[in-house]
């Protein structure tokens, strides 16, 4: 599947190049600014060209958890994990429908195969080259207080706790999104990498053999400035979140929008298209349940619901009905907004509603990692709080005529709020008896630490608590949405960008969330998007490097 063509081939050499280096990198999140380094390093002249305003893309948000199997730190407290039964966890999650452990690719496309090979091979590589660079510190301790669990519970993952790693600060302590893209760009400067923002690169430039020279890029003050690279152009301009085009017409299920850093809008995808590259993974994101009104709003410090707070709380249908783990890791509750319904022809459960009581909202209202149970409701005009089920319910449902024009009109069922009252019943029942039968809430190692603050309350299930007898109540109303995409142009295991025959397109290069991840349908892990990112980025600098010296575009 390709984008639409143009008949006339992307850019044009014989323009005058304003700016030039060796390797030109799109972007500044982590894949950018690692592969900035990582070519530095080579000994490449490198320039980074930022559309945004800021820089460090989405990563600014994460909790920047990365995820490198065979770590030294891993090993140094005991935990040995082996090549095959990693590829085997991420094959089987990746693609259950094609998983043939007998088969030598496990069941995987060649490409894919082959890239996971590349990852488990160089992560701990790359993150280590980082950390000798001065580049990034790493930890394996988490905030959480205890090293990090894999997300999903398979018996081909023989070592579920060791690869998640994160940025240390210089005092030891547990890093985020900002100090990894903080040290990061702290490298870049010290290398004397120039890194223009308001930078949107808009094409690229080809020589009269079809090898990538250079892009254009519109600024404020000019639409077409040229950039000429004498070896390689290198994307990390992240996914398309906010093309809603794109989102409707490649994305496997409806979503409201993302957390993405605005300025993700596939830029890549349409530029590598009139390439004639070959497009992979279009349907599948990185997912998260998101609160809708945020997202319609495209506000652009909406996060993902990464943890969901609350042991007295649940999310149900427009029905009143509860029908997924609440506490599921985030890419795997986001799956239940998609059901469709033949006989009424309908997403039932398009948004839901999660409902939480006053003694959540007392213990576990904190801002982080996208909990949707604020410290002060009333500074919250997303929340909704009634007396009563019934007059929450009301207050629902008035809420969702305001939002009817973005959400095909969902409104609650008649025979909601009764609905309501009969799974809050059984849910209470289930947490008295720390069991949910129906769902298996708080049964894998994640859940319980995504749960928010730890409670001694329900030794039992300490995920689950019965909702009081009395209000007040809170909910809010949350759909699917995504981090990113990771559908894109088809790559090597180097990064080299792939046209319709197959061979390398000379001169490009993508890494991250713009080009297709071999991870197929999976978030198998945190850190599962930027532990790769970093093997593929210093893969893609390896190979770019490699590159001959071309004819810079001139005029
Ligand atoms: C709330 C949240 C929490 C997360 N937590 C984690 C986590 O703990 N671990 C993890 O592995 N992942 C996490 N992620 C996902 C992670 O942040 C992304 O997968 C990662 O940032 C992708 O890196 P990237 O460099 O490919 O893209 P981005 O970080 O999105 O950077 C892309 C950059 O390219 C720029 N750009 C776009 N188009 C152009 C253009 N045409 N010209 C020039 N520049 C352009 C953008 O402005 C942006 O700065 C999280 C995401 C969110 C939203």
């Amino acid at each position: 599947m390709t984008v639409a063509s143009t008949a006339t081939p992307t850019g044009s050499a014989g323009v005058t190049a304003t700016r030039t280096a060796d390797v030109i990198v799109v972007g500044s999140g982590p894949a950018g600014l690692s592969a900035a380094l990582f070519a530095h390093r080579l000994g490449e002249q490198v320039l980074v060209l930022e559309k945004g305003a800021t820089h460090g893309g989405t990563a600014v948000k994460a909790a920047a958890c990365f995820w490198v199997p065979n770590n030294d730190l891993m090993r140094a407290r005991g935990y040995h994990d082996t090549k095959e039964s990693t590829l085997r966890f991420i094959a089987r999650s990746a693609r259950p429908l094609g998983y043939d452990p007998a088969d030598p690719h496990l069941g995987l496309a060649d490409w894919q195969y082959r890239q996971l090979e590349a990852f488990y091979d160089n992560a701990w590589t790359a993150v280590q080259t980082l950390q000798e660079m001065d580049a990034l510190h790493t930890t394996i301790d988490s905030p959480l207080g205890v090293l990090l669990p894999d997300y999903l519970v398979l018996p081909e993952d023989e070592t579920p706790v060791g690869r998640a790693l994160f940025p240390m600060r210089a005092d030891g302590t547990v890093g985020d999104g900002i100090d990894m893209i903080n040290q990061l760009k702290a490298g870049v400067d010290r290398r004397g990498i120039p890194l223009l923002l308001h930078h949107q690169v808009t094409d690229v430039v080809l020589d009269d053999t079809g090898a990538v020279v250079g892009v254009t890029a519109a600024t404020p003050q000019d639409p077409a400035t040229t950039f000429s690279a004498r070896k390689a152009v290198v994307f990390a301009s992240g996914g398309f979140t906010h093309n809603d085009e794109m989102r409707r017409n490649f994305l496997s299920g409806p979503t409201f929008g993302g957390c993405a850093v605005t300025t993700n809008t596939g830029d890549f995808i349409d530029i590598a298209g009139r390439l004639g590259t070959q497009l992979r993974n279009m349907n599948y994101a990185w997912m998260a349940p998101l609160l809708v009104e945020k997202a319609i709003a495209q506000d652009p410090g909406l996060h993902g619901i990464c943890l969901c707070g609350g042991d007295a709380m649940l999310w149900v249908n427009k029905y009143g009905r509860r029908i997924t783990n609440e506490k599921a890791p985030y890419n795997e509750a986001t799956q239940s907004f998609f059901h469709w319904d033949p006989h009424r022809a309908e997403y039932p459960n398009i948004v839901q509603f999660m409902i939480w009581d006053q003694r959540v909202a007392d213990r576990y209202g904190f801002e982080g990692y996208g909990n949707p149970v604020p410290p002060d409701p009333d500074q919250a005009p997303h929340v909704l709080r009634a007396g009563t089920l019934g007059e929450l319910a009301d207050r629902i449902d008035q809420r969702l005529a305001r939002l009817a024009p973005h959400t095909g009109g969902v409104r609650l069922e008649p025979g909601f709020t009764d609905t309501l009252r009969t799974t809050v019943a059984t849910f209470n029942a289930y947490a008295r008896a720390g069991k949910d039968p129906e769902f298996h809430r708080g049964e894998t190692p994640i859940e319980p630490l995504y749960s928010g603050p730890a409670q001694e309350d329900n030794p039992a299930n300490p995920t689950m608590y019965p909702l009081a007898d009395t209000g007040p109540y809170y909910a809010v109303i949350i759909g699917a949405g995504t981090l990113d995409t990771k559908g894109g142009p088809l790559t090597s295991p180097n990064g080299q960008v792939l046209g319709r025959s197959g061979a390398p397109i000379p001169g490009l290069y993508g890494v991250g969330n713009c080009v297709a991840s071999a991870s197929g349908q999976a978030f198998y892990a945190g850190g599962a998007t930027i532990g790769p990112i970093f093997a593929m980025a210093y893969l893609t600098a390896e190979a770019a490097s490699r590159e001959p010296v071309r004819q810079p575009a001139t005029r």
